[in-house]
């Protein structure tokens, strides 16, 4: 008997051993040039020996997609669910293009993913481009629709939600362990959608997300949100991708939820880089993680003289508490696209795991808090999260000092306003907790007036 007591004595992990821990995949932007081989529609520069697997001025090859989805598969098919936020077709003019090739497009790849994952559930989202035309999401029933529903039928698995989704392309569903996930149409508060442009809120989306956060608050459930476009701003560019309207109304539904603990974290897609933000509770505390992840295409954006970076295909692992939704570590895997078509095979490796790569006990709001405030002091810490941004291509552009502070503002100012106001004041140590001090500060001199006063009466 005394000796099972030093058993247990001895035993010193018992936190970690019983955590439930959960598995799932994000993958996004998959972008599909079918031309890539012939035309080259999608190509920002003329390339004259594309690469089997890719090219960086380019959209993705049929190759490509189907390797990352089957390297997904390879390092760990036992997942719980995997998120897929969207935009599924290539950045081709609309005349190349019509409802079914759109839909010919998501159909191979919804087919691919069932493929390689038969028993996983996936959690899909519309990206900007898996529209024709082009962004143009309307607030009500479509074709488009529709024929997505029907296409993603068993994974929605549920007819009421499945009819939603007719409507206006979002749903919720309950995960197998608990978790409430909440599938958003964000395409309709994009500033390239005319259609919605005039709307306050299209297809009743926002009305519905204030009332799913009611009912999980209610229910005792935990919710993760998934979309193709983020919120807030996109930084060091400082784009604000949703109408201000829009983002304004999206940040006013959070903020009205945000002390109740029901978000654990949103997933997105659209920027083609590695990215977090924190969102923060009222005093200042931290509420929960908005992560978004970087794309599989490689295609580099060019408008006239202006360019973008060239990126590496990458895709990612998230394990999650199980018991409370909680994220707990991103392992994101990429191929170094130059060097996978030089071998004619792809090698997918880790290229980070968060919590070793920033030293962070996992990638919770709280973790990630304290990794924005050493990001202050230690600005190499920035050009480590600059780096993987592109996925680790060779030779990344560098991040000056108007990049970082607007890296740094960016974490936590969700719009152009704050933003602004952070990145020229350069008070990028503005710290949200501060206001906290302040408030409760204020609060404790009103107090002893109050006490003042009420001796003077007595
Ligand atoms: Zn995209
Ligand atoms: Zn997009």
């Amino acid at each position: 008997m005394r000796f099972f007591y030093l058993i247990l004595v001895l035993y010193t992990g018992p936190v970690e051993s019983l955590q439930d821990i959960g598995w799932f995949w994000h993958a996004s932007d998959f972008h599909y040039d079918f031309s890539y081989w012939s035309d080259q529609l999608s190509c920002n520069n003329e390339v004259t020996s594309p690469g089997i697997y890719g090219d960086y001025w380019c959209d993705s090859p049929w190759l490509l997609i189907k390797d990352s989805i089957e390297s997904m598969k390879e390092i760990r098919p036992d997942v719980d669910f995997l998120l897929w936020t969207g935009d599924n077709v290539a950045h081709i003019s609309d005349d190349y293009l019509s409802v079914n090739i759109s839909m010919g497009i998501l159909q191979n790849i919804t087919d691919e993913l069932q493929r390689n994952f038969p028993d996983v559930p996936t959690y899909a989202t519309l990206g900007n481009h898996d529209y024709f035309p082009n962004n143009q999401f309307p607030a009500e029933n479509s074709e488009i629709y529709d024929r997505v529903a029907d296409m993603w039928t068993n994974w929605i698995n549920d007819a009421t939600e499945i009819t939603r989704f007719r409507n206006g392309a979002y749903y919720s569903v309950k995960s197998k362990h608990g978790l409430r996930i909440l599938g958003l149409n964000t395409n309709i508060y994009y500033t390239s959608d005319k259609v919605t442009a005039n709307m306050t809120d299209p297809a009743g989306q926002f009305e519905w997300l204030d009332q799913q956060l009611t009912a999980a608050k209610n229910n005792n459930e935990k919710v993760l949100i998934t979309a193709h476009i983020p919120p807030g701003m996109h930084t060091p560019d400082t784009i604000l991708w949703y109408y201000p309207h829009f983002n304004d109304k999206f940040i006013e539904i959070i903020n009205k939820h945000v002390d109740n603990d029901v978000i654990t974290a949103m997933y997105y897609g659209h920027d083609h880089s590695d990215g977090f933000k924190i969102f923060y509770k009222k005093d200042g505390t931290t509420a929960f993680p908005i992560f978004v992840a970087p794309s599989v295409t490689p295609w580099r954006f060019k408008a006239g003289t202006q360019t973008g970076p060239p990126h590496n295909p990458g895709v990612r692992l998230i394990s999650y508490d199980r018991a409370t939704g909680q994220p707990i570590n991103i392992l994101m895997y990429y191929i170094n696209l130059p060097d996978s078509n030089a071998n004619n095979r792809t090698d997918w490796k880790l290229e980070y795991n968060f919590t070793q790569a920033y030293s962070v006990d996992d990638v919770t709001a709280p973790s990630l808090h304290k990794l924005r405030l050493r990001m202050e002091e230690d600005k190499s810490l920035i050009d480590m999260y600059y780096k993987f941004k592109d996925v680790s291509v060779s030779n990344p552009p560098s991040c000056n000092d108007d990049c970082k502070t607007s890296i740094l503002c960016g974490f936590w100012n969700h719009k152009p306003d704050d933003l602004n106001t952070c990145t020229e004041k350069g008070k990028t140590t503005d710290d949200p907790t501060d206001y906290a001090v302040h408030l409760h500060a204020n609060l404790a001199i009103v107090v002893c007036l109050l006490l003042f006063v009420q001796h003077l009466l007595l």
